[in-house]
């Protein structure tokens, strides 16, 4: 393909962009990943190398978990030493809980991993995949002498390269379908690509990446709403095998103070398992103790999530309790931004 000085592999996991639609259906299905490379002759100008890489298989996002996750992951790792950057993509729908996932999967990245996708097929006259895809592989092409310019896992979508971790998906209909409201924006494309360098994570160079296979998916998340049973949270709370829940509360981090509630809080932190309060607000963060109701959960030890996102919060306790920590070690290490998906 392209020829040039950076090397880039291009992940093809699904998603609409890389779809057309059947005229008998009227459906949009996976094509061929041939096929899509000859819908943009433009990446043939690109001043890089491209290989790709192709999921047997392409999936549309919703069908992601995490042994997908692990396949990605594996490929990154098997080519680490042989690409400057890597360019991954994928569905919309599920693009937030893969690229928090991945982030960290991947400790001591050095390397971009930009995520990428569509709203539109690329065989769409109006597509918003070119543009994606023809910049997310520029970003990943950056370097600074000779040392890639953005060395962690970025999503990019609509002129904006935002950290993944930090990002969720805001809307099913327009090119900007993400934000990342607690994080400002590492790039943006204009006439310029305009990188925001202070933005950007500094990992030490010299540590070399260790990839994270181990997540553990028997997690709970729960959003609270006003007139949820006691009923339904027992039944949940008690699910045989449960090892982490995250609790979607409101505003700073407020719950219900009713003793029912707490009574059945109390029994998973005294099973030791961990209990994280992440807002249901778009932006802003967790402050335990702010609010009366709230006061209680943190004198039970409940964990706060800060101003994580409910997708990178899913990850992260996945990813934790897939490493053997104790219960304090854990409390303190999901408080602290391992991959800067938090404030400090
Ligand atoms: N359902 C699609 C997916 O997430 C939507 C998209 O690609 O944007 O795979």
């Amino acid at each position: 393909m392209a020829k040039g000085d950076s090397k880039i592999l291009l992940i093809y996991t699904g998603g609409t962009i890389g779809m057309i639609k059947d005229f008998k259906t009227g459906s949009l299905r996976n094509f061929n990943f041939g096929d899509l490379l000859k819908h943009i002759p433009e990446l043939h100008l690109l001043d890089c190398d491209i290989a790709t890489h192709s999921f047997d298989e392409p999936i549309d996002s919703s069908n992601m978990n995490p042994k997908h996750w692990s396949e990605i992951a594996l490929t990154i790792k098997d080519n680490y030493t042989s690409y400057d950057g890597f360019v991954i993509l994928h569905g919309s729908d599920t693009m937030s809980y893969t690229a928090s996932a991945l982030s960290f999967m991947l400790e001591n990245l050095c390397k971009p991993v930009i995520f990428t996708g569509s709203q539109l097929p690329i065989g769409d006259l109006r597509t918003d995949a070119k543009e994606n895809l023809i910049t997310s592989i520029q970003l990943a092409s950056l370097q600074e002498k000779g040392v890639p310019v953005i060395k962690e896992v970025g999503l990019y979508f609509e002129y904006k390269l935002y950290r993944a971790n930090r990002t969720t998906k805001i809307n099913a209909e327009h090119f900007e379908a993400f934000a990342s409201l607690n994080y400002p924006a590492l790039a943006e494309s204009g006439v310029h690509l305009d990188v925001n360098h202070a933005a950007l994570l500094k990992p030490k160079p010299e540590k070399e990446l260790i990839v994270h296979l181990k997540l553990e998916d028997n997690i709970l998340l729960v959003k609270m709403f006003p007139g949820i049973t006691e009923k339904t949270i027992t039944h949940f709370f008690s699910l045989e095998g449960i090892k982490g829940v995250i609790l979607e509360t409101y505003g700073s981090g407020n719950l219900t103070t009713e003793a029912w509630f707490i009574a059945a809080l109390q029994k998973l932190v005294d099973q030791k398992i961990p209990v994280i309060n992440v807002t249901q607000c778009s932006g802003g963060s967790v402050a335990m103790g702010h609010y009366e109701t709230s006061i209680e959960l943190k004198d039970m030890g409940v964990i706060s999530g800060k101003d994580i996102t409910t997708e990178a919060a899913i990850a992260k306790l996945m990813y934790l309790l897939g490493r053997d920590d104790s219960a304090t070690q854990f409390k303190t290490l999901f408080e602290l931004p391992l991959r800067g998906e938090m404030d400090k």
